[in-house]
């Protein structure tokens, strides 16, 4: 059936993008008691993932952002306590950044999902749920890509996915090397600590 009005792609990015307004709004309204901007929150959580230290360079390119942004937005959260700014005992004309134990926390907090946005994910049917993160990793590996997104480690780019290894389990297609066993569209990662690239 055509029902009248713009393509569904169309449709489909006004979506994706009302969707989007909802993520940004609750990053603004948890900007918490440093009143965090949504870049250092960014910030926070990327350097959270990992206990090594981080060079700046690296926060620009896993963010995709310039390095004038993430040095001012360091140099805010280096002035709020939250990470600390030391030579690379690698490389004396190299920083690396790491957070301090009041940033560490904050990260925690950052990295809950906010109430709205928690209850409309739980509105999805689990069918719906596995199809969008199928729609939402096919997209994102493109726009990886075309470098327009920072990278994330997602099963879709991983070494250790084996897609549609077990066509006849409707439940469970796709393999995990990593950890031996099937796993359906609605358990795919879009951001997994074991990831390697493909
Ligand atoms: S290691 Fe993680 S990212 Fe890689 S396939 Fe397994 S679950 Fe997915």
């Amino acid at each position: 059936m055509d029902v009248p009005g713009p393509p569904r792609e169309e449709q489909l990015l006004a979506g994706l993008a009302r969707l989007g307004q909802a993520v940004r709004m609750s990053a603004w309204r948890n900007a918490g008691p440093h009143g965090l901007s949504p870049l250092q929150a960014d910030i926070l959580t990327f350097l959270a993932g990992d206990d090594r230290p981080r060079r700046q360079g690296e926060v620009v390119s896993a963010l995709a952002s310039t390095a004038p942004t993430v040095s001012d937005a360091m140099r805010a959260l280096t002035g709020k306590g939250l990470v600390t700014k030391a030579r690379d005992a690698a490389d004396a004309r190299a920083f690396v950044l790491t957070l301090t134990d009041s940033g560490r926390e904050e990260a925690v907090r950052v990295s809950a999902v906010p109430e709205p946005l928690r209850a409309a994910v739980a509105a999805l049917e689990p069918g719906d749920l596995a199809a969008m993160l199928r729609g939402a990793s096919a997209m994102m590996r493109v726009l990886q890509e075309r470098h327009a997104i920072p990278i994330s480690r997602m099963c879709v780019t991983c070494r250790f996915h084996r897609p549609n290894a077990h066509p006849e389990d409707p439940r469970g297609p796709h393999h995990c090397v990593f950890v031996d066993a099937p796993f359906g569209d609605g358990e795919l990662r879009v951001e997994c600590p074991d990831h390697q690239p493909a």
